[in-house]
């Protein structure tokens, strides 16, 4: 059993109830079945005693206070809650977990790979920070703050410090310079593009490493080489937009939501788990459309265009340079 107590254990105690894993009553006897691994627990007033147990559960977890419990019983119930919390069923929380319960989630899904106070910690040490104006870029400040995240109003010198560049649209002069100035940092620190819905699709990424992913021009040089005329091509990927981007993304609030889901759990994800964070991959992409079935998600990655005239080391150099395949990884 995991846990950071002291010597002595508090009389009341607090255990997650993991939704993983189901309670089955046979007879007397009570099965923990948690994938394919079963534990049998037996005895006199044990399945009672559970049953009361779970229906004391509020938000998935029960307190419990030992010191209530009659003398002669106590040491049998506790071996009973160290026996299901091996057998997976019971998390015991520490702390604040019941209170903020992110850090437990995280720590699930890195499979207890990190420790939960160290997940704990980097969340509340970690800024992040939403850059842009509007509706959406609003909207995630308010949600990231919401689940627990450090919202910073400005991006600090913290290296684990996470940036969000919410662009009005795509070519928004805000995400080309936020691109030039990852990409001028001796250690450029990864950020993460947003884009509204736009009457076609809504974007979360690419997920920014600067030297090592796309950078946002590439980005928009993939987006711009899917137009068959490549003489255009380029042209579109430094074009800027003429007048006011409208905003398509009012009328749909529920895939609004859905983006912004998307944003808050890549960046607790980020935050919490670091480089066990499986959704940061380096250029990865989700676009989130409207169509007649409802909100679709898929996931895509942006790989580098070696002739980005931004961050390829072989920008200007006088040799042909390979192309990757066109009208591939740029969200369509
Ligand atoms: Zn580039």
């Amino acid at each position: 059993m995991t846990t950071t107590r002291g010597p002595v254990a508090p009389a009341r105690r607090t255990w997650l109830v993991d939704g993983q894993a189901r309670v089955l009553a046979a007879g007397e006897e009570v099965l923990i079945r948690r994938g394919g691994v079963v534990t049998r627990c037996a005895g006199a007033g044990v399945r009672a005693f559970l049953a009361a147990f779970l229906a004391g559960a509020r938000d998935g977890a029960v307190t419990l206070d030992l010191a209530e419990v009659a003398a002669e019983r106590r040491p049998g119930i506790e071996a009973l809650l160290a026996r299901l919390t091996e057998a997976g069923l019971l998390v015991e929380l520490v702390e604040d977990e019941q209170a903020a319960p992110v850090p437990v989630g995280l720590w699930r899904r890195a499979g207890g790979t990190v420790a939960r106070a160290e997940i704990a910690r980097r969340l509340r040490e970690r800024a992040v920070t939403v850059l842009g104006a509007g509706r959406l870029a609003e909207l995630l400040r308010e949600q990231c703050r919401d689940s627990g995240l450090r919202v910073t109003a400005t991006v600090g010198e913290d290296p684990g410090g996470i940036a969000v560049v919410v662009g009005a649209q795509e070519e928004d002069p805000l995400l080309a310079e936020w691109n030039e100035r990852a990409l001028a940092e001796p250690r450029g620190r990864p950020w993460l593009a947003v884009l509204p819905y736009d009457g076609q699709h809504a974007t979360v990424g690419p997920w920014i490493v600067p030297g090592e992913s796309a950078c946002y021009h590439c980005f928009r040089l993939r987006r711009a080489s899917v137009f068959p005329d490549e003489s255009i091509a380029d042209r579109l990927a430094e074009a800027v937009l003429l007048g006011p981007a409208p905003d398509h993304s009012t009328r749909h609030p529920g895939l609004n939501l859905v983006q912004a889901g998307l944003v808050v759990d890549r960046l607790a994800e980020r935050a919490g788990l670091e480089s066990q964070a499986w959704q940061s991959v380096p250029g990865g992409l989700t676009t989130v459309t409207a169509g007649p079935e409802g909100v679709a998600v898929a996931h895509h990655r942006v790989l580098r265009v070696p002739r980005c005239p931004r961050c390829s080391p072989a920008r200007g150099v006088g040799y042909p340079q390979v192309w990757f395949g066109r009208s591939v990884e740029a969200g369509r």
